[in-house]
């Protein structure tokens, strides 16, 4: 039997940082994983497979249809699908090996298995032959992040009806693919099968797309996105899908009741959200409290009701999102080692990595309203940008809400070409407490996507420039 400072269950983004920042804390740490390969979700299903595939679509409906405009005549490009699974394939080899790699250097055990937690400071683990291990810690860190959201109804078998899973390995681009849900997940995979040549119809329960998202910033998008082809029933619910040899029926209701109609699918994506994961860990018997949807139950520093066992990630509460269980592994493993670890959930970015992409940090106008905080708005469009009118990517803008009072920059939602990446200069001003004038007085290189930026900083204050 082998004692640790810490043992984690589960290497997605939250444990295997955790183990890492705890390793070069000096505690002695382990990790226990399920899977074949360390990353978890979001290396094997989920951020890193369905980026590459965002990637490859792109180039490909560039090819297809924006080259000539630059004076690149290709003809028409043809479609390589295996080939593409295959880089995507590659992706997803490439960055899981790479945490094997970092886990060894960082001398962490790393055990392959299913863990359970048997009592505090014990955590069991079976191998897929049956064989098993007790590892002993001081302390057991949770991280086993969570899983797809089923429709009650409508089973998924991965082929005809599937998952976020089956939709990145689907063998043929489907005719006509049916997403069920509007929000991050289905969006990016519907885009993908939409370049490589499917019709795509998003099917969302709520009356607009992204929910959380700025409404006004998710509207614009929806626009953008039926331009590109993508059509939307909104306001509406699927009762049923029968799935056939040909394809799927689905039959879809207006949420608030009324006449159902039929749809007819090659292949459906039920992309209705995930929820927490803690099969078989052993949590009831141990007595660690879960909430009435699954998470488990933390407080502010990350431990559970139970001494000794703490949760990070995606199984306990706040955004779905591999960087928020990154940083909040850092946290714990700081906490641990004695030090004043912490995560500003003020500031936690979240995007769309669509084209174009939609990138959001802090609180919505929606947010703002309902807090009784004034703000006023400066927002610029791509289409005044000197880079982006050049590049020809002139979709969507930027806005910045800022403190009527203060100035001090409360959110701000961009949609346009590399939003994912503009939205960094807002969040890094946020945490130091920055007005928009600090962001409108800082000196932005010519010609940047980053000058929209800058603009809409000035037009919090009605001063934008190229407007
Ligand atoms: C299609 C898709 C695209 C996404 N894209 C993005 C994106 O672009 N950006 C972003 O920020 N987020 C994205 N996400 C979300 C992101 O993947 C998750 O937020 C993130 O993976 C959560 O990390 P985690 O460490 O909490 O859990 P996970 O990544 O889910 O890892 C948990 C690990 O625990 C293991 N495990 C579970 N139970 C046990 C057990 N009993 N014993 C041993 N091991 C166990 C699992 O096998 C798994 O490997 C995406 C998700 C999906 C599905």
């Amino acid at each position: 039997m082998s004692t640790y400072d810490l043992v984690i269950i589960g290497t997605g983004p939250g444990g295997y940082v955790c183990a890492i920042r705890a390793a070069q804390l000096g505690l002695k740490t382990a990790v226990v994983e399920k899977r074949k390969a360390h990353g978890g979700t979001c290396l094997n299903v989920g951020c890193i497979p369905s980026k590459a595939l965002l990637h490859a679509s792109h180039l490909f409906e560039e090819a297809a249809h924006h080259f000539g405009a630059f004076g690149i005549e290709v003809g028409t490009p043809n479609l390589d699908l295996k080939k593409m699974l295959a880089f995507k394939d590659q992706a997803i080899e490439g960055n899981t090996k790479g945490v094997e790699f970092l886990l060894k250097k960082n001398k962490i055990d790393a055990h392959h298995g299913t863990g359970r937690i048997v009592a505090p400071g014990k955590v069991e683990v079976t191998a897929e032959d049956g064989a098993t291990t007790t590892l002993e810690a001081k302390n057991i860190v949770i991280a086993t992040g969570s899983e797809v959201t089923a429709l009650p109804g409508i089973a998924i078998d991965e082929k005809r009806i599937v998952s976020s899973t089956g939709a990145l390995d689907l063998e043929a681009v489907p005719e006509h693919l049916v997403l069920i849900g509007g929000g991050v997940i289905g969006l990016e995979l519907g885009s993908v099968w939409r370049r490589l040549g499917a019709k795509v119809t998003v099917i969302e329960y709520l009356d607009r797309i992204l929910a959380g998202i700025d409404a006004d910033t998710a509207k614009q998008f929806q626009k953008i996105l039926a331009k590109q082809g993508m059509s939307f029933k909104l306001s509406s619910k699927v009762t049923k899908a029968e799935a056939t040899d040909a394809g799927v029926t689905l039959t879809v209701e207006p949420a608030a009741g009324g006449e159902a109609t039929t749809l007819d699918a090659d292949v459906v994506l039920v992309a209705v959200g995930r929820r927490p994961y803690t099969d078989g860990l052993g949590l009831d018997e141990v007595g660690v409290a879960r909430d009435e949807k699954g998470r488990v139950v933390t407080d502010g520093h990350y431990a559970t009701n139970v001494p000794g066992i703490w949760a990070i990630g995606d199984v306990i509460a706040g955004p779905m999102l591999a960087h928020k269980a990154e940083d909040e592994g850092v946290a714990l493993a700081e906490l641990l080692a004695g030090k004043g670890g912490h995560v500003n959930y003020g500031v936690i970015p979240n995007v769309v990595y669509t084209y174009p992409e939609v990138a959001a940090v802090g609180a919505t106008e929606e947010d703002l309203k309902a807090q009784g905080v004034a703000y006023n708005v400066g927002k610029f469009p791509f289409t005044a940008n000197g880079r982006a009118k050049a590049n020809l990517m002139t979709d969507g803008f930027v806005k910045i809400l800022a403190d009527a009072k203060t100035d001090r920059v409360l959110g701000a939602h961009i949609v346009g070409p590399e939003a994912g990446n503009l939205i960094h200069e807002i969040a890094v001003a946020m945490e130091f407490g920055a007005s928009s004038e600090d962001v409108a007085r800082t000196c932005h290189a010519h010609p940047t996507l980053a000058e929209a930026v800058k603009e809409a900083a000035l037009a919090v204050e009605k001063r934008a420039l190229h407007m």
